[in-house]
């Protein structure tokens, strides 16, 4: 019997299987594909070099800006996939943690299907792998979720752009969270004409409101066609050339087609077939694995991290939370989750990122100043010819408290991670502003921007910081 046994081989899976291997406690890895996860394989990995290949089209259509003649970008998707592939292979192959978990002598098995609850001990695979755990930690992800309207089998996910043998022409993206806003900039800096369809009134809802505005704005001008508050969705038919989405809108019909529609509304546990009631694991009303402060579900020898968890779904905290069970699985419930300053951020052109709360949460609950610092009065956006975004810092009055930072524009998630540092440091706006950051550089922006907090605050900045 093991002491541990984890379900899942993402972030969460593997760091809390180390955790554990690590304290001593005879651990098994069970995974239903390969090492890695989503994140690796399905994920921020594959997706990145996506969106890099787009970054490189737009660095690219720049070049003549900068006297560099050279012909327009082609896309070749195959070749594109065939460079993602060995990214995720390398990043596969280069992974600290599996050297780590072969080290701390983890058995790993790979690739063994999904598993599922035989008793409250017992998981099993359909291939025939019975084990038996003291301990088990479930880190099994999410999925996307579905369409319910007839024909949604005509749709597509995100994890089809790993299928297509090129890029399509058009493409329907239904969704404008941060997956479905992702998809759209990608496949339209690749030459698809995009549609993105969102039901609420803005994209990217849960960013800071001028963010989702900005955002919207730069995706309508590089061609993406935009349609917030479009309506529901009644059903999909094939067309010859593709897929029509019927829609309706204030009781009036309206119809959109492209020759692929890919959905993302949304991401759900994916726990389906685990059958967690078999070891008296309880599920929310969302279908997420309810857990305690300690990470420890309704059955006390049954522990869950990361997705399926439903808490903020990212790799990060998938991450954190795989150490947190590992160790409660071992140790008994001794390590609670922290609160941690989350940095959020997405590679969309333009970029978007966040850390803290936004101005409407802040104003709701804090005195506040706020401080924005457009992107065409900085030296380097202006050097790198990238104006269009801002910086937007948002503090407590009283205390001088950096409650939240917002960024939309090139390297906005770079520099979200400075502003995050100095959060998780407890750093005063003053003080922020008077750290002589590198001239000229992007994350040069909170210095001027924490500068103009300061100015607000009637605080004195010293002159030479106020360059960016
Ligand atoms: C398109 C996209 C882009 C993203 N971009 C980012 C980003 O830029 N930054 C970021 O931080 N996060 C990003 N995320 C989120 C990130 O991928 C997840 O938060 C992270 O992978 C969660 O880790 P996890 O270990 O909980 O689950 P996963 O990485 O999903 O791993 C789940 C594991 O469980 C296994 N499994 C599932 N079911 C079973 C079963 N029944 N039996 C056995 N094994 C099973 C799977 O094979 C897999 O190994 C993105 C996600 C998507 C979809």
């Amino acid at each position: 019997m093991f002491d541990v046994i984890v379900i899942g081989a993402g972030p969460a899976g593997v760091v809390a299987a180390l955790r554990a291997g690590d304290l001593g406690a005879k651990t098994a890895l069970v995974t239903r594909d390969l090492f890695g996860g989503m994140a690796a394989n399905d994920g921020p990995v594959p997706v990145r070099t996506l969106a890099h290949a787009a970054r490189l089209m737009r660095d690219a259509r720049q070049l003549g800006q900068y006297g560099i003649r050279v012909g327009a970008p082609v896309l070749d998707y195959a070749l594109l996939l065939e460079r993602v592939r060995e990214v995720s292979c390398a990043v596969r192959e280069h992974s600290a943690f599996r050297q780590q978990i072969d080290d701390v002598g983890v058995v790993v098995h790979e690739q063994c299907g999904p598993v599922r609850f035989v008793d409250p001990h017992t998981i099993a695979t359909a291939g025939g792998l019975e084990l038996e755990g003291k301990h088990i930690v479930i880190c099994t992800g999410g999925v996307s979720r579905q369409l319910s309207v007839p024909g949604a089998e005509l749709t597509a996910t995100h994890s089809d752009a790993w299928k297509l043998s090129e890029v399509p022409p058009s493409m329907l993206v239904i969704g404008g969270g941060a997956t479905g806003a992702q998809v759209a900039s990608i496949f339209n800096a690749f030459g698809s004409k995009v549609q993105l369809f969102h039901a609420g009134p803005r994209i990217v809802p849960t960013e800071d409101e001028d963010v989702s505005a900005a955002v919207a704005c730069g995706f309508r001008k590089s061609g993406i066609e935009v349609r917030e508050n479009f309506g529901v969705i009644d059903s999909f038919e094939k067309t010859p050339a593709g897929v029509r989405m019927n829609f309706s809108h204030n009781g009036e019909r309206g119809i959109a087609e492209a020759a692929l529609a890919v959905t993302a509304i949304g991401w759900i546990a994916n726990t389906a077939g685990l059958d967690l009631h078999k070891a008296g694991v309880e599920t929310d009303n969302r279908g997420f694995i309810e857990v305690d402060d300690f990470l420890c579900t309704s059955a006390s020898h049954v522990f869950a991290a990361g997705d399926v968890t439903g808490r903020l779904m990212l790799a990060p905290q998938a991450v954190h939370d795989g150490f947190i069970a590992g160790t409660n699985a071992v140790k008994g419930s001794t390590m609670d989750i922290p609160e941690q300053v989350a940095p959020i951020g997405s590679f969309t052109d333009p970029e978007y990122a966040q850390v803290g709360l936004t101005e409407a949460r802040a104003r709701a609950t804090h005195d506040v100043i706020i401080a924005k610092i457009n992107f065409d009065t900085t030296t380097r956006t202006i050097i790198d010819g990238r104006t269009d975004g801002f910086c937007k810092l948002i503090v407590e009055r009283p205390t001088r408290e950096i409650l939240g930072c917002h960024i939309v524009g090139e390297r906005a998630v770079e520099i979200a991670q400075v502003a995050s540092v100095a959060m998780a440091g407890g750093m005063r706006v003053d003080e922020l502003a008077q750290v002589p950051l590198s001239f000229p550089t992007y994350a040069g922006v909170l210095g001027r921007v924490a500068a103009s907090a300061t100015r607000q605050l009637n605080l004195r900045v010293p002159s030479e910081v106020e360059i960016a």
